[in-house]
């Protein structure tokens, strides 16, 4: 008989059968309380870093102030090393998350005024696989750089300080909505290209010359470019060298009575993002060699030269590390796990799951031995051994751990960088935490899914 927290069983070792357990019965007392730690100091660094650059401005820092090493690919990528006892040729133990998430890009030409409305908005292109409706009425925040005519560079975030503004796209009130919204598809009611921000109301003041020579026109807009010029330098055409995203102004929260879950933008993919980095930096003098990769653009398709499919950055590493060393042989002997995000299964929703293999909130780690769609296109499907391996791994460190799927076979489905990875020749299956809302403004997690993450990536960094 065993008795935690009030409940007590029959201990039955023996059972054949596979159950779905809660990470609340795996977890002690102290455990769960470490996660609950862990997870204030995680609040803090979504609360801080809300772009993919801000993401590695904090490893740089963290990083910096360690003793491991530091590998950065330009403004959005990075590579964190703790040297391992055997030669680099036996393999390395790799553990890849992405720092990107959805979001509403500035365009390159923003800046109109629209004189019917009194308004002075900024054109956008969202970024990622986003539900339009998502992002009207909500209060938004402008992070990013501009690139400056003379070269300089300047360094965006308006709206996270308590005495900022703050942004935001209106919609139209349900009073007039039918036609244009309700009675449409979702997917239809609201066009990309109506997702424009409003910035201002207040015309500029011209003297009675001024406002001859340019016919009254464009004052809400002159009064944008002459508050961003005296404030930034800024000219209208800096807009065109310039990374702006907008991204929800609010921070992250506890959920629940309990205070469970978390409540947060930009979790896919920084949670795991997050607890890479921790584990990474809380090991010692490991066997393999230990990296942990941060990367970009995974959310459009992993394009581009800080993505997971520009793989010079890790050869560059690699190479760093011991120039003599054989790739082909390194990349053979490696083992990767591809640090994301699994779909939670979802309150009304839960016709799209299938519930056996799906993963809940609070059940801890999520594996996902495939990812992929409909007939597992374009997936990496971790071979039994592996799977086998990293199992033993999350049974051995008492980790609370459950199968992934994203969504019943033919459903839909969704891509992971796990098969970049295996083209190499490396090892790699896919784990992360659930997430309830993945790609809202407002993605939840539970703690203890977070806690059992962080305890997977360091059991793997430190595994013989
Ligand atoms: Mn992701
Ligand atoms: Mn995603």
């Amino acid at each position: 008989m065993v008795c935690k927290r009030g409940i007590c069983m029959v201990e039955d070792d023996s059972s054949f059968e596979y159950k779905k357990k809660s990470a609340w019965d795996i977890f002690s007392e102290e455990q769960i309380n470490s996660a609950f730690d862990f997870c204030n100091d995680y609040i803090t660094f979504l609360s801080q870093v809300k772009t993919e650059r801000e993401a590695i401005e904090y490893i740089k820092n963290t990083v910096e102030s360690s003793d491991k090493q530091l590998f950065i690919n330009k403004h959005a990528g990075a590579a964190v090393v703790v040297r391992g006892s055997r030669p680099i040729s036996e393999g390395v133990r790799l553990i890849i998350s992405h720092i990107d998430s959805p979001r509403l890009d500035l365009k390159q030409v923003p800046l109109f005024e629209d004189s019917d409305c009194n308004l002075a908005l900024l054109e956008t292109h969202y970024y990622g696989g986003i539900k339009k409706f998502h992002w009207l009425t909500i209060p938004l925040a402008l992070h990013g750089v501009i690139v400056k005519k003379d070269g300089s560079l300047v360094t965006l975030s308006i709206g996270e300080k308590p005495g900022d503004p703050v942004f935001c796209v209106p919609d139209l009130l349900p009073h007039l909505s039918h036609e244009v919204q309700n009675t449409k598809k979702l997917g239809d009611a609201i066009q990309g290209e109506s997702l424009d921000i409003a910035i201002g109301n207040r015309p500029y003041k011209d003297d009675k010359d001024d406002e001859e020579k340019n016919g009254g026109n464009s004052k809400l807009k002159k009064m944008v470019l002459q508050h961003l010029h005296d404030e930034y330098g800024l000219i209208e055409e800096d807009f065109v060298s310039a990374d702006i995203e907008a991204v929800p102004a609010y921070q992250p929260r506890d959920i629940g009575f309990d205070r469970a879950l978390i409540g947060a933008y930009g979790q896919d993919d920084r949670v795991c993002a997050y607890t890479s980095l921790q584990a990474i930096l809380d090991i010692d003098q490991p066997e393999y060699t230990a990296i942990a990769l941060f990367v970009d653009k995974e959310e459009i398709g992993s394009e581009g030269n800080t993505s997971a499919q520009a793989m010079t950055f890790i050869r560059y590493v690699l190479k760093q590390l011991d120039s003599e060393a054989d790739m082909d042989t390194l990349m053979m002997n490696s083992k990767v796990i591809s640090a994301d995000v699994d779909a939670a299964v979802t309150p009304n929703y839960k016709q799209v799951f299938e519930l056996k293999n799906a993963s809940s909130i609070g059940n801890g780690i999520a594996m996902s031995k495939y990812t992929g769609h409909g007939g597992k296109y374009s997936a990496n499907d971790a071979p039994a051994e592996y799977v086998g391996e990293i199992r033993s791994m999350l049974n051995e460190n008492n980790i609370p751990w459950q199968t992934g799927e994203l969504g019943k076979v033919d459903k839909g489905g969704g891509g992971t960088v796990a098969k970049y990875f295996s083209r190499l020749g490396m090892s790699v299956i896919d784990l992360g935490p659930p997430v309830l809302s993945m790609h809202a403004p407002f993605e939840v997690t539970s703690k203890l899914d977070i806690y059992a993450s962080y305890l997977t990536y360091k059991s793997f960094f430190s595994r013989k």
